[in-house]
Formats: structure tokens, sequence, C-alpha cells
């Protein structure tokens, strides 16, 4: 046990719990982690496991106050180590909710909240456009009031859980008073002009859709957050979960160093093992000291976003930014010195390589988050 990952008794039972479905899944995981929809038996196992009730407030069936940073960060790690598939499953229900537990109406949230922790429903977060990405701003899907309904028109693309979610909260621009906002609104799956298909699939396959809205109704009562306030709610979002992002990588780094351990402690070259060769055991050592630097810092950074998430967002983008780029690291050399069993093809070894490079990418690329983080720093210093 390392003393300075000292959690307290309800996270520690958290990890466990995580730990215990991790290794239930583990069998499915060659499989889901292949697979471009929802893996129905790793969903079932998530849903036996009562995890996913952490992702919504306990007034909803959920198991905190609010969703706790801290928890999604453990138990992500947790889950990560093993499954991709698995883990994205987790993530989602909680940032595809999350605008919804802070921003929906009561109605709205009694309608979906409780089928969130029971994963009865599957949430989805839709924001990337085929042509817009970190430039959200610029996107062109459109809300438009009409009567007691909003009308949604316009195309997202990269969808976690796109055709498989059970709704789509959609950010878009709306004619507010006269002014261009960016409002939020919750349109169900089945709802009429919504349609989804599949065109892409990355290294690392995930349950990824693109989401058509043709002028697609719903109730004004559906919308989250204020008109042309949206962006607040999606920013809330991105507050509690980014540092969960650094959770996930390090599980997969852990993995991925575990994997490289037992391999070259066992496998034997030149009349010994591999790891009393040459820079490996080095590297191992190198990857075990990033590892552990980027746990403290998460827990840490997990810790201060449970409290308050907005406040300590500066700090969130460095844990995703350092995990991410850690986890990259520690897959890389852990392939390197397994060798070709590194390399073969559906090994968790091979699948924790091509997990850890999206996340360098998604929910804030690491350049995108070093901009900020720069601007931040210089103003910092200059005012
Ligand atoms: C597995 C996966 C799941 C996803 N799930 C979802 C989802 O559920 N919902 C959703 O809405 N989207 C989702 N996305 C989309 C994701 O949010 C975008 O990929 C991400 O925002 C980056 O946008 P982009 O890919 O268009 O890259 P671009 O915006 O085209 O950027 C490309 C690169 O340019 C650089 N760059 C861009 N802007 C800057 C800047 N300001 N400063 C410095 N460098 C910069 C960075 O290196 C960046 O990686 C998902 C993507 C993946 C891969």
């Amino acid at each position: 046990m390392n003393p300075f990952h000292d959690l307290a008794p309800p996270y520690l039972e958290l990890r466990d719990r995580a730990r215990a479905l991790a290794a239930k899944c583990a069998p499915l995981a060659q499989r889901a982690d292949e697979s471009d929809s929802v893996d129905e038996e790793v969903r079932g196992l998530l849903s036996g496991s009562g995890l996913a009730a952490i992702q919504v407030p306990r007034a909803y069936g959920g198991h905190f106050e609010q969703p706790d940073s801290l928890a999604v960060t453990i138990v992500r790690e947790h889950l990560a180590g093993e499954s991709g598939h698995l883990d994205s499953l987790f993530a989602m229900q909680g940032i595809g909710s999350y605008a919804i537990s802070v921003g929906g109406s009561e109605e709205i949230r009694r309608q979906w909240l409780p089928k969130i922790a029971t994963m009865e429903a599957i949430a989805a977060l839709a924001l990337t456009e085929p042509d817009v990405g970190s430039d959200l701003k610029a996107l062109s899907t459109t809300i438009t009031a009409d009567g007691d309904e909003l009308v949604v028109t316009g195309s997202k693309s990269f969808i976690t859980n796109g055709g498989d979610a059970s709704y789509y909260c959609v950010l878009g621009k709306e004619e507010v008073d006269g002014r261009t906002g960016y409002s939020l609104v919750l349109v169900p799956a089945g709802t009429p002009g919504v349609s989804t298909n599949r065109p892409h699939q990355i290294m690392a396959p995930h349950v990824l859709g693109d989401i058509a809205f043709d002028g697609a109704r719903v109730p004004a009562g559906n919308r989250l957050g204020l008109p042309g306030k949206g962006f607040a709610l999606v920013l809330a979002t991105l507050a509690t979960f980014r540092v969960s992002v650094a959770g996930a990588a390090i599980g997969t780094a852990q993995a991925a160093l575990d994997d490289a351990l037992a391999h070259t402690t066992s496998r034997e070259q030149f009349g010994g093992p591999l790891v009393r060769l040459g820079p490996v055991p080095q590297l191992l050592a190198m990857s075990w000291t990033e590892i552990e630097m980027a746990r403290a810092f998460t827990y840490q950074v997990a810790q201060a976003a449970a409290a308050d998430a907005a406040g300590n967002l500066h700090f969130s983008s460095m844990a995703k930014v350092g995990a991410t780029e850690v986890a990259g690291r520690v897959v890389d050399r852990s392939v390197q010195v397994m060798g070709r069993f590194g390399l073969v093809r559906g090994s968790r070894i091979e699948r924790l390589y091509r997990a850890a490079r999206p996340m360098r990418v998604y929910e804030g690329a690491t350049e995108v988050l070093l901009d900020a983080l720069s601007k931040q720093l210089i103003k910092g210093h200059t005012s």
C-alpha cells in the first residue's frame, strides 16, 4: 500500500468495487474493446455493480449528494486498466448526464437520472461537429424556439455512445433577445428527425456515432440550463470530469507497467531475466516514478475538484495533460521491453497501447489545454 494514497473509507470501498467489476469484465475485455456498439454483457455487469450510481445526485438514485470528481477518477483508474470499453461506458454516464443533474427541470431529472444510475438509459453529450472540434464556438447546429417546442437542426460527429444512447445532450446556437448564444437541449434518441450512423472507427475501437438532427422537435421543457447559457453547463461538466481522464490514464499506465514487469521478470535471454538487461530496469523504474507522480497529483486535484470543480479547472487540465502524456510514454516503454510479445494483436498490452493514444486528443487535446494554461500563467505573471 502506498502511504501517499490515503483514501477515505468511502473511496476505498468504491475502489474495491471497481477492482471487482474490472476482474469480472476481464474475460470479456478483448471482445468489448473491439466493439463499435455497447457490449450488453459489460453493460449488465456495470449495472450489477451499482457503480453508475456515483454519476448522478443522491436525490435521483445516486451515491453522493452530487457526482464526485474523486470517486469518478478512482473508479475510472481501476476500470481503464482492464477495458477501455468498460471505462468509456462508465465515464459517459456522468459526462452525458451532468448537465441534466445541474441544469435540467425537476421533471427531466426524475425522468432520466434514476435510469442513468441503473444503466437502463445510456447517456451522451453531443458537442463536436463534422467541421468543428476544439473551436466549439464555431459550431453550426441551431436550436430554435417554436411555441412550446425547441427545434434542433444540424450534425454532430464522433459522439461517444452515438447510435446506442437513450438521448443526446446537444449544444447548438440559439438567437436569444436578438443575440446569438449557445444552448443545450436534451433530445431523446427516438425523436422523429434524429438519425445516426457510424462512419468512423478509431485505433482503439469505441462506441462512436454521427448524429443528424433534421428539424427534430422536443418540448421546451427539455432545455438544460438557461437559453443562450449552454456553454456554462458544458464547462461545468468538463470541470467535474476532466480530471477523471487522468484517472483512466493512470490505470492504463499501471496495467501496462504490470504486464511489462510480469514479462521481463519471467522471460530469460542472454542467460538471465530480461529485467536485468541493459536499460530495461531503468525503463521500468522510470515508468513507476512517472505513474506515482501522476497518481499523487491526480488524487489531490480530484479531491480539490470534488470541493470546487470550476475553481480548480486549471489543475484538472494539468492532471489530464500530465497523466495522459505519462500514459503514452509508459505504454510505449512497456511494449518495447516486451519485444514481439508486446505487439500481439488483442493482447492486453496491445489494447492498452492503442487505448492510451486517443486520451491525448479527446476532452481537450494536450495542446489546447496547454494553450489555456499558458494564457493563465502569463496573465498571472504580468498582472
Ligand atoms: C474516442 C473519442 C471520443 C469522443 N467522444 C466525443 C463525445 O462524446 N462528444 C463530443 O462532442 N465529442 C467527442 N469526441 C470529439 C473530441 O471532443 C474532439 O476530437 C476534440 O475536441 C478535438 O477536436 P478535433 O478532433 O476536431 O481536433 P482539432 O480541433 O482539429 O485539433 C487538432 C489538433 O490541433 C491542435 N490544436 C487545436 N486547437 C488548438 C489550440 N487552440 N491551441 C493549440 N493547439 C491546438 C491540437 O494538437 C489538436 O489535437 C470524441 C473523440 C474521440 C477521439
